[in-house]
């Protein structure tokens, strides 16, 4: 898959924001409108997502380029057999890993996770598999 997004001529930053919003892109980060299009790879991320934000370091190696992200969308959940309402937050620099499953009807909290990002790898990397079938 693609990264498309835009790198700030200021800050120097990668970030994406999805939906494209309508009134121009400034940066997330300082709030320039002076920001190019970007293009990449990157690694699929197997949710629908309604809302990505991303800051990316371009000067740090390809598997530690992401530094803070975090993602607002819809995921299906197979045990309720309905979207419920996803919300991750990674901050490499702070090491922490959050991430909130929310009934959207109920407001009910399914799930919150709130952790070491270092603790969240370790436990994961086992069933690490490349989608690359996007
Ligand atoms: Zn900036």
């Amino acid at each position: 898959m693609h990264f498309k997004g835009y790198r700030c001529q200021s800050c120097n930053i990668d970030f994406s924001i999805e939906p494209k919003p309508t009134e121009g892109i400034v940066c997330p980060q300082c709030g320039t409108k002076k920001v190019n299009p970007v293009e990449y790879h990157e690694d699929t991320i197997n949710i629908l997502e309604l809302s990505k934000y991303k800051i990316t370091d371009p000067k740090q190696p390809s598997n530690k380029k992401t530094r803070v992200e975090k993602i607002e969308g819809d995921k299906f959940s197979y045990g309720r057999q309905k979207y419920v309402k996803l919300t991750r937050i990674i901050q490499r620099d702070k090491n922490r890993y959050y991430e909130k499953v929310q009934d959207p009807d109920t407001g009910e909290i399914i799930r919150e996770v709130d952790e070491p990002l270092s603790e969240h790898i370790n436990r994961g990397s086992a069933k690490k598999n490349s989608q690359s079938a996007s």
